[in-house]
């Protein structure tokens, strides 16, 4: 298969995963858990022979929701809340939901209210970082989720499966964050739609197809490097639990930028960080959640000794981006708390940056587009002087 062969099956799963999610179970029979973002650890689902899959804000309009959630409730939590109203949830066995914010608190309770025959598992995630006790604690939350699945699912999960599962979900990341080494030097030309779909469908996919894809399509790019981008090149931040919409990317990119680098959790959050294969693999879990914030610094999470603002500044050196677009969902409360430090360090720094808030329901695209245009050319004049 060649690249767009193999996007073409990624993005389908992307767009539809309830409909993979459907076919997957016919297909195997077996179970499918739903997840909600951002800290679930799907090896543990996997090991158990389900289909782990992180659930995704639909396209769809919100209506049986409206009565369910407020309405300065972030798209991601109400379009959750939505689906479930809809009885969309049907094919999924189980949900998990880790806590991680207000809102999603407050969906998880909505949606156990419309999902009276489904099993909710609710696990505790300690949210201070670098406490003496955190480590313990996340230990202790994993091992509980674990004990849960066991019951639900009414078998152990087993060491050498959950060793198995870490193995191929390392596999799967290090393909990815390689295809983002690739795009940030320039040998291979993915879009941010395509980088999207590459990301999102492995939150979604049975880890093994996905992976088998990601080798063949990394196989394919080396085999066919294409001509670098040109553009201003611009480093994509923010936008947690839902898929920034592809109209808004390739609205971005339609204004003569090419995007190197990001940390969208439909990005490089998702992939940034292996979790550690030898040993007991509870423990080398409760150490991956450590790392994933020291290695992409999370708003959702208190951590006095890393800084998202910057990480940033870092990752946009390495990248030679010459700007940052920011992607806030609306009403999504970790990011407006930590927006203005990011603000604060950039105009610092004197790097340019732009705040694009984004929605649930349709959005300007035009307006926005001459806000981008305006960006990109700021940048153009700053470098030319
Ligand atoms: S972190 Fe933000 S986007 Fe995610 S559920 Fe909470 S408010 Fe919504």
């Amino acid at each position: 298969m060649n690249k767009q062969e193999i996007l073409g099956i990624l993005g389908a799963a992307s767009r539809d995963p309830l409909g993979y999610a459907r076919a997957w179970k016919e297909k195997t029979g077996r179970p499918v858990i739903g997840s909600f973002p951002m800290n679930f650890p799907g090896e543990l689902a996997h090991a158990a022979g389900t289909l782990p899959m992180i659930l995704q804000e639909s396209d769809d309009a919100i209506t049986l929701g409206h009565g369910l959630l407020f309405p300065f409730y972030c798209g991601y939590t109400r379009s959750m809340v939505d689906q479930a109203a809809r009885q969309e949830f049907r094919v999924l066995d189980a949900i998990m939901f880790g806590d991680h914010c207000v809102q999603l608190l407050g969906a998880a309770d909505a949606i156990r209210m419309q999902l009276t025959d489904t099993r909710v598992i609710f696990f505790q995630l300690i949210s201070s970082m670098n406490d003496p006790w955190t480590l313990g604690r996340a230990r202790e939350s994993f091992e509980t989720l674990k004990t849960e699945l066991e019951e639900f699912l009414g078998k152990p999960i087993d060491a050498a499966a959950l060793h198995a599962s870490i193995k191929l979900y390392n596999r799967n990341r290090q393909l990815i964050r390689a295809l983002y080494d690739m795009r940030k030097a320039g040998t291979v030309r993915l879009s941010a739609t395509e980088m999207q779909y590459i990301v999102k469908s492995s939150m979604i996919m049975d880890k093994a197809e996905h992976t088998a894809l990601l080798e063949d399509l990394m196989a394919w790019v080396k085999a066919h490097p294409e001509p670098k981008g040109t553009g201003v090149r611009l480093h994509l931040s923010g936008h947690f639990c839902q898929a920034p919409k592809p109209e808004v990317l390739e609205m971005i990119e339609s204004c003569g930028t090419v995007i190197v680098g990001d940390d969208l959790y439909h990005g490089f959050r998702y992939i940034s960080t292996d979790v550690a294969e030898s040993g007991d693999p509870i423990d080398r879990l409760a150490e991956w959640y450590l790392a994933r914030n020291t290695g992409v610094p999370c708003p959702t999470r208190v951590q006095n000794n890393v800084d998202w603002d910057a990480f940033l500044l870092k990752a946009m050196r390495e990248e030679q981006a010459d700007g940052m677009i920011v992607l806030m969902a609306k009403f999504c409360e970790p990011h407006m708390y930590y927006y203005p430090e990011v603000k604060e360090a950039f105009e610092r720094a004197n790097m340019p940056h732009l705040l694009i808030e984004t929605e649930h329901e349709a959005m300007p695209i035009e307006a926005l587009k001459t806000r981008v245009e305006t960006f990109v050319e700021i940048i153009k004049r700053r470098e030319a002087a």
